[in-house]
């Protein structure tokens, strides 16, 4: 079966394959492709309130113009200090065009004063597949550094430890990130309604 992550993000959708390889039985020969593999070259709006409306736009954009069951995800960093930010705006924190270093730096320079460092990170993934809609979500906590640790991963990982962890998401082999992330929970949720239906 072919499925399409409707994201334009390399990275993340080699970190998918990555779990889906892990996870899956090889028979169940599920084949998963990026966009740039359907022809789908135009950045999908993500104009929604809420991670699952924003996961729910792109996947209905791919899955009404190009008729291929898709799945698509939405994250977000939530900062309790921050009230929740930025939180469905974590892509555009700093401004348009996305930059992940100014994000970095704006959410530090905007914490640099907090005692309180507590985050999460929450995914939710929407699958839709002969006209259904499904949704699965995980999320991770931990705390925002005061300082960039790592070079690995993307967006927030430098600024991020998962609790229970003494290095960031960018200092962690990507094998233990992908193992504890949040989008890792919101996949295995996901993986476990797929080996039901291949
Ligand atoms: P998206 O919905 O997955 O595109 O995520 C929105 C934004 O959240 C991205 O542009 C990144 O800045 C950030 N983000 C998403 N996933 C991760 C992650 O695993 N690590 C660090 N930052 C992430």
């Amino acid at each position: 079966m072919k499925i399409v992550f409707a994201t334009h993000n390399q990275h993340k959708l080699e970190e998918v394959r990555a779990i889906l390889q892990r996870e899956l039985p090889a028979q169940a020969n599920l084949d998963v492709c990026g966009l740039s593999e359907i022809g789908c070259t135009e950045e999908i709006p993500e104009t929604g309130n809420t991670l699952t409306e924003n996961a729910l736009q792109k996947a209905s954009y791919v899955y009404e113009r190009y008729g291929c069951s898709c799945f698509a995800d939405d994250t977000g960093l939530e900062i309790d200090a921050l009230n929740g930010q930025p939180g469905v705006y974590s892509a555009r924190y700093a401004g348009e065009p996305q930059n992940p270093e100014k994000n970095r730096e704006k959410v530090l320079f905007n914490m640099r004063n907090t005692e309180n460092r507590n985050a999460c990170f929450r995914t939710v993934i929407a699958f839709i597949h002969e006209g259904k809609t499904h949704y699965f979500d995980g999320r991770v906590d931990g705390e925002i550094t005061s300082e960039e640790a790592g070079k690995q991963g993307f967006g927030y990982d430098p600024i991020f430890k998962p609790k229970g962890y003494n290095e960031t998401f960018a200092q962690l082999p990507s094998e233990v990130k992908n193992a504890i992330s949040h989008r890792a929970l919101a996949m295995q949720k996901f993986i476990d309604f797929l080996k039901e239906l291949l």
